[in-house]
């Protein structure tokens, strides 16, 4: 392996035994979160109010590059990792590209998607801190149901604040949590004060991500024994996602495939951070050039219309400032079918990224998404989930373009996770009932107003 000072891949296999922490490699570093209160940057003590201590000392790591991977966490890792990287052969036959398209499939777990990579990391720290339990947030349901997932195993409580319109639009995700044995509550709600005045306000809001976070955090930070856990946006999750680039990676060197361009969706940026980052490091120290695209919904997008600025991570205000590609936290996005890309800030690690020109992003309308995630899913025998299916369409466009200029270029993108929980979406899509959503300048205005004035 080029560049990983010590041995951290299993033998014969391309499982990691350490995360990647791109921030330790960047020249300019992510712009630290503040305190509200102050406008200085947040210490590792008022994280650790909110966050497990391990989880807070990872978030403010920008130093150490590699960060060993748990063995009890690397060994819940081994039950369904590494995931695979396949070859799309049928795609690009049926698109008669002679461009080679590869994706990187997170699927494979009952949560459906990657986010069990960093939720077990999570709870793990959870668990070995002593607490009783975590709090959080879901949208679509996937971070909740990793969260339950990983709680379960390791014995931890699990309470969960569900976005009210996927509450009732998506039973079965709930269901699966339940199983797991968390509890959900569908928020806004009365058991916090957040809630009880975003209620007053909004007297039957269907909520939103940010409401959500709001909640978890009061209620963890009120109740003896919990912390709050974020399944996206913040640099903990990108670094236990490095996981899914750095296998990637190994697998694509073991057959001497050199990638051209790298795709992920981008809804907090947790996914595409943790596929690029051994790609960007390599970017970063000059020994590659690959073009690596974000892919985010016309109607939540962030990088591609938002704001550089510092904005709270919640609609309540209770979270530290980060600064990051923001659309404003009062936002609120159109309810799409792609739940796990409404969110209206990115990730400061790619933000950053973004601003300095090391990362392109695009965004994309919901039709166009159904319809290449329904080419993908008749020839390649996978029904994905919608927010993976923005980045097969900005695949199968680059294969396209491959095709025109007879270039047989290397296509790598990360399919996030499986849509079968999601056939509302497609049976709206294969009505043709589905409707785009693309916010007005003035709209967008309206959220730019709210920014906090630093
Ligand atoms: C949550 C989710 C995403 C988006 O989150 P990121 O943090 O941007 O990766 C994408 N795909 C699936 C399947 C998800 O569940």
């Amino acid at each position: 392996m080029t560049e990983i000072p010590y041995k951290i891949y299993l033998e014969e296999n391309e499982m990691p035994r350490a995360w990647y922490n791109l921030r330790a490699d960047m020249v300019n570093k992510p712009a630290p979160l503040l305190d509200p209160a102050t406008g200085k940057p947040v210490t590792l003590e008022q994280l650790s109010a909110i966050f497990c201590s391990e989880l807070a000392a990872q978030e403010l790591n920008n130093t150490d590059a590699y960060i060993e991977i748990p063995q009890e966490v690397f060994e819940f890792y081994r039950m369904y990792r590494p995931s695979p990287l396949v070859r799309a052969y049928c795609l690009e036959e049926k698109l008669g590209t002679p461009a080679h398209i590869y994706y990187k499939f997170e699927g494979n777990n009952t949560s459906g998607s990657h986010k069990l990579n960093s939720a077990i990391a999570q709870a793990y720290a959870a668990k070995k801190q002593g607490l009783k339990g975590v709090t959080t947030e879901t949208g679509a349901g996937q971070w909740g149901t990793a969260l339950a997932m990983a709680c379960s195993y390791l014995k931890l409580d699990c309470r969960v604040y569900m976005v009210k319109v996927s509450y009732e639009q998506k039973p079965f995700r709930r269901e699966v949590m339940r199983t797991y044995g968390a509890s959900v509550t569908p928020s806004p709600s009365e058991t916090t004060e957040v809630g009880r005045k975003i209620l007053a306000e909004h007297p039957g809001t269907g909520g939103s991500l940010g409401c959500a976070i709001s909640e978890a955090v009061e209620a963890a930070v009120t109740s003896d024994g919990y912390r709050y856990v974020l399944g996206s946006v913040l640099n903990q999750v990108l670094l236990h996602q490095s996981i899914i680039g750095l296998e990637t990676q190994a697998a694509l060197q073991k057959y001497d495939i050199v990638p051209d361009i790298i795709i992920g969706c981008a809804g907090g940026g947790s996914n595409l951070g943790g596929l690029i980052s051994p790609f960007m490091r390599d970017k970063i120290k000059g020994k590659a050039d690959y073009r690596i695209i974000a892919v985010e919904p016309a109607s939540c997008p962030s990088l591609t219309r938002g704001r550089y600025a510092y904005d709270f991570c919640d609609t309540g205000k209770v979270t530290p400032l980060a600064k990051m590609y923001t659309l404003g936290c009062d936002f609120i996005p159109f309810a799409s079918h792609a739940g796990g890309l409404r969110y209206h800030g990115m990730s400061s690690i790619l933000s950053q990224l973004y601003d300095d020109g090391l990362m392109e992003a695009v965004s994309v309308k919901q039709t166009d998404v159904f319809a290449a995630a329904v080419e993908f899913a008749r020839v390649e025998g996978l029904l994905p989930a919608p927010e993976s299916s923005h980045a097969i369409k900005i695949a199968i466009d680059e294969a396209l373009k491959c095709k025109e200029t007879g270039e047989a270029k290397n296509i790598v993108f990360g399919l996030t996770g499986t849509g079968y929980f999601d056939m509302y979406a497609y049976e709206s899509f294969n009505n043709g009932t589905m409707t785009d959503y693309i916010p007005t300048d003035e709209e967008l205005e309206a959220g730019f107003a709210a920014l906090p004035k630093i």
